[in-house]
């Protein structure tokens, strides 16, 4: 699988739009923006916007903007804002930040080109030094020229001070009905919104309504509600306001402000779309307008997917946090030990359309290994283990054995395990009384160790309440790599480490967090969780393992791809699953 870091994006129905409007002169350059609200952490579903907005002002020389839509003080807080520009910095680091001016633009998708070139003359890249920084822009900063716009509209007599309390105003937008005060003066309105703004009405009083139509077949555009009181401090504004406007009236405005070019928001916004022109038009503003384009929202079985329902789970105590690993934030899959170029392969891969439709999580966890498998070192680890000793093996020799780091990867190099007399095995690689073709250890059965000697089981101690506790066993020592007997075959090969070598780790083994594809379809997702989505144990692990390090990938051989927990130490390991080798849920939904 390609990455896009290297190779054109496919084209789609917005990327023939920009293509066409720098071909057309429409649009000197692209000026995009991803605008999170911040109340919680980001998902993976806000990735597919990052890489659609950053990917396109990549790709098309232009510039992409992070901007905060906080305009809703009681909801938002400084700790959401940090931990979203981490997230994006992570994303798109050591890809798209050479649209933030560092570098020349990426390549625009071969659709748009001829002989490799693009057929149109792509602007040369002017980014701000906010850009350049990937500081994020907040609408909150707007928020007196978005007061004098709505200043504007008053005169003009687009707008006005309505008195209905909100219930009232939802049911006349309903019945579309025309309400008492609909018709004030332009004087009156104007004196009422500078009170307004001055702090004189109590919450809920008053709102300031656009004047369109309460007729209009689209219910946004029934004199929607432009500004309310909230005397409530604001994450990044203070106390300077007590009355917000609301997103149809801040989003175009914030857009048209920072010179946005292509507002791509999902597709729940398409009924908007008419007022975020109506805003814009009636405002007789310079031209060019910002464009709103709608495409669908990713969504993944077996996964929530709106911070409201994360964050359920987060103040719930049924998750470790906005990063616990079972997460499906941009941070929990970072802890997880998912990488930033597999989010974006897998959005890259799923497209965009204007279809909603549901993703199976398999395609992510498929690129997740199809990378790992690629990438990961290979290192033996026992998660449950039983001890095996050889009693033909001398009991104070030790030797190195060699093993590949990678066999995908020849670069990777080689290692030395260590091999002795007392070894550990996964007590699911033994069973005393095995089902027909069981290849793995059993009474009087052989097996290859990897990387070492094919041994043979010769006796099976048991506690007093029969649990087995060693299995003591006899190798042939001309069966490693090398000796006479290393072409001998046996069927089934195991994985082991030396037990006097052996360093502890804890592995958190990480599982889908629920047990159903859609789990919110009731609306009742909690019910769902899986209660086995999180197992804890220790770990015998080969000893280059202290060595682990955060960046790195593992493949604990035969079971699963493991990266570092931030909670590790030296000498106090913690590793968590990201992924098993196979998928394990195809099976079970065979079964069912
Ligand atoms: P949620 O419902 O999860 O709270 P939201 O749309 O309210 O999501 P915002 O912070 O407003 O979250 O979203 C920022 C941007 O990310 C918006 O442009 C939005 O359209 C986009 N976005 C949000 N969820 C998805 C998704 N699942 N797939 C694609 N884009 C998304
Ligand atoms: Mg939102």
């Amino acid at each position: 699988m390609t990455t896009p870091a290297n190779t054109p994006a496919p084209s789609d129905f917005i990327r023939d739009v920009v293509a066409d409007d720098l071909r057309t002169g429409k649009q000197k350059r692209i000026h995009t923006r991803f605008p999170p609200e911040p109340n919680g952490y980001l998902h993976i579903g806000h990735t597919k916007a990052i890489c659609l907005n950053f990917g396109i002002a990549h790709e098309f020389g232009g510039v992409c903007n992070v901007r905060m839509d906080d305009t809703n003080p009681t909801k938002e807080e400084m700790e959401y804002v940090d931990s979203i520009m981490a997230d994006v910095r992570w994303l798109i680091t050591g890809w798209a930040d050479e649209n933030l001016g560092l570098k020349p633009a990426g390549k625009i998708p071969e659709a748009h080109t001829v002989n490799g070139e693009p057929d149109f003359e792509l602007p040369p890249v002017t980014a701000t030094e906010k850009n350049a920084k990937l500081t994020p822009f907040f609408a909150s900063d707007y928020f007196d020229q978005l007061y004098e716009f709505a200043v504007r509209l008053v005169r003009k007599g687009l707008a006005y001070v309505c008195d209905m309390t909100p219930e009232e105003t939802d049911e006349y937008r309903r019945l579309g009905k025309e309400g008492p005060f609909r018709n004030r003066s332009v004087e009156e309105n104007l004196d009422l919104l500078s009170r307004m703004k001055a702090g004189e009405f109590p919450d809920g009083t008053r709102t300031l309504r656009a004047k369109i139509d309460m007729q209009a077949p689209n219910i946004w555009l029934r004199d929607p509600v432009l500004y309310r009181i909230r005397h409530a401090t604001h994450h990044h504004t203070g106390d300077k306001w007590c009355i917000y406007p609301m997103y149809d009236f801040a989003h175009c405005l914030s857009d048209y402000i920072e010179g946005i070019t292509h507002s791509l928001c999902t597709l729940e916004f398409e009924v908007h779309r008419p007022l975020y022109d109506w805003i814009l038009e009636s405002l007789d503003l310079p031209r060019p307008l910002p464009h709103q384009y709608e495409f669908a929202r990713l969504n993944l079985t077996y996964t929530v997917m709106s911070k409201r329902k994360l964050k359920q789970l987060v103040d719930e105590g049924l998750v470790n946090g906005w990063d616990d690993p079972r997460m499906p934030t941009v941070s929990g899959m970072r802890r997880r030990g998912v990488t930033a170029s597999v989010l974006r392969s897998f959005v890259y891969h799923i497209g965009i359309t204007k279809y909603p439709s549901m993703t199976d999580v398999a395609a992510l966890e498929h690129t997740i290994r199809d990378e790992f498998n690629r990438v990961a070192l290979r290192r033996l680890a026992v998660l449950h283990p039983i001890k095996v000793v050889i009693t033909n093996y001398p009991e104070d020799k030790t030797e190195e054995l060699d093993a590949v780091n990678n066999p995908e990867d020849p670069g990777a190099g080689a290692r030395k395990i260590p091999f002795s007399r007392e070894l550990y095995i996964e007590s699911a690689d033994f069973m005393e009384v095995p089902p027909p073709k069981y290849f793995r250890l059993k009474p009087g059965g052989e097996v290859r160790l990897k990387y070492g000697y094919i041994i043979k089981c010769d006796e099976v101690i048991k506690d007093a309440s029969g649990n087995v506790t060693e299995l003591r066993c006899t190798a042939d020592l001309d069966s490693k790599s090398g000796g006479p007997n290393s072409s001998r075959k046996v069927k089934g090969t195991i994985h082991w480490v030396s037990a006097a070598h052996a360093v502890d780790a804890e592995v958190r083994l990480y599982d889908r967090l629920f047990t159903v594809p859609e789990p919110d379809a009731d609306g009742n997702f909690k019910s769902f969780i899986n209660p086995n989505s999180l197992e804890v144990i220790t770990a015998k692990c080969e000893p280059s393992l202290a060595e682990a390090k955060p960046e790195l990938r593992y493949q604990f051989e035969r079971l699963a791809y493991f990266a570092l927990d931030p909670d590790s130490l030296p000498g106090a390991l913690v590793f968590n699953r990201t992924i098993t080798l196979r998928d394990t849920w195809a099976k079970e939904a065979k079964k069912t």
